[in-house]
């Protein structure tokens, strides 16, 4: 029977240094004292290009991260070595060739004797591809939530978009005991345009008065949604009833101005708007549901008397 050989006597070194050296994770140390490295794995130059000299100090890796996170990455990894807590930290670390990639460090803190800070051990991952994805996904994210609170249609903030800002606007009044304005506007026979030009030139007529109302609001803090249907709103934060009714009128004139044709509208064939316009200052226990309700009795005071205008009150609840 043949005899297996004995087994090798093996260098432990060599082990460490071979999974050290193969491993995805780069591994590095700095002694503390003279914040220099004393060790960079090779695979740092398949990362980032530098070789493993090209890490002479501490302010070599400072230098190479990314100008937006690097005081804050360097300022909390050195408060965290300092009081001997391991920590990690993300940041777009700058390549030889000049561009950036996402890395993750961790750091280990390895103490003396005495408990002070000695070295720092850490891995350096390349964490590019992760980041990348979790940025598209980000944007996508806050695209789709603009798009949540978006009218399709007009592009003005939806009722979804409405009904949340109104609640904000209305915390934020009663809180501070300010006055708070609202616009309700309703196109006037809508109903026939649609049936004398069809939808098509309905919606786009919808489009042309979103536009100018949020040309008319363009400068102020005031939201223009639309409600629903040839409905809009403008909420007017920190506004008192004079200046919610001059908004109101300037819409009314701009309208005027574009001349949307109507042929069956009896004021100069032209769309118009009649707008119920209130304000308040909501006292506590007061809700805003009653004061879109009140504001929508007044644009129904403005289609009564005769529409093409603006019924403006200031609204008891
Ligand atoms: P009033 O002067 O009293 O406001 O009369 P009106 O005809 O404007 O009001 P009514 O409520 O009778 O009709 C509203 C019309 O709005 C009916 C509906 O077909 C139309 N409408 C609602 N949403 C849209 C839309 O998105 N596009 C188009 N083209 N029409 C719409
Ligand atoms: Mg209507
Ligand atoms: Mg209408």
């Amino acid at each position: 029977m043949p005899q297996l050989p004995p087994p090798q006597p093996f260098d432990q070194d060599d082990i460490y240094r071979t999974l050290l050296e193969s491993t995805q994770a780069i591994p590095w140390k700095i002694d503390w004292a003279s914040q220099r490295y004393v060790y960079v794995g090779p695979q740092i130059e398949a990362l980032l290009g530098w070789r493993t000299d090209d890490w002479g100090t501490v302010q070599d890796w400072i230098d190479r991260i990314h100008p937006d996170e690097r005081d804050q990455v360097v300022r909390r990894c050195v408060e965290l070595s300092q009081a001997g807590v391991d920590h990690e930290a993300d940041y777009r670390a700058l390549t030889a060739d000049q561009r950036y990639v996402w890395v993750r460090e961790t750091v280990h803190v390895l103490r003396n004797a005495q408990g002070g800070t000695e070295a720092l051990v850490g891995f350096i991952f390349d964490i590019h591809e992760r980041k990348q994805t979790e940025q598209r996904l980000l944007a996508l994210q806050r695209e789709l939530q603009a798009l949540s609170y978006q009218d399709s249609l007009t592009r003005v903030a939806n009722r979804r978009r409405f009904d949340e800002a109104l609640e904000q606007a209305w915390a934020q009044a009663q809180a501070t005991q300010t006055p708070l304005s609202l616009l309700v506007l309703d196109i006037d026979f809508f109903k026939q345009l649609n049936d004398c030009y069809g939808h098509q030139t309905g919606d786009q007529a919808l489009v042309q008065v979103a536009q100018a109302l949020a040309q008319v609001c363009d400068k102020c803090n005031d939201l223009v949604a639309r409600y629903g249907g040839e409905e809009f709103v403008v909420l007017l934060p920190k506004v008192g009833l004079d200046i919610a009714r001059q908004v109101a009128e300037r819409f009314r004139r701009l309208l005027q101005e574009q001349a949307i044709p109507h042929a069956r509208s009896p004021f100069g064939q032209q769309v118009t708007v009649s707008i119920g316009a209130g304000s308040l200052v909501p006292q506590p226990g007061q809700d805003c549901a009653g004061f879109v309700h009140a504001v929508d009795q007044l644009l129904y005071a403005a289609k009564n008397a005769g529409r093409n205008r603006v019924v403006a009150q200031a609204v008891l609840l």
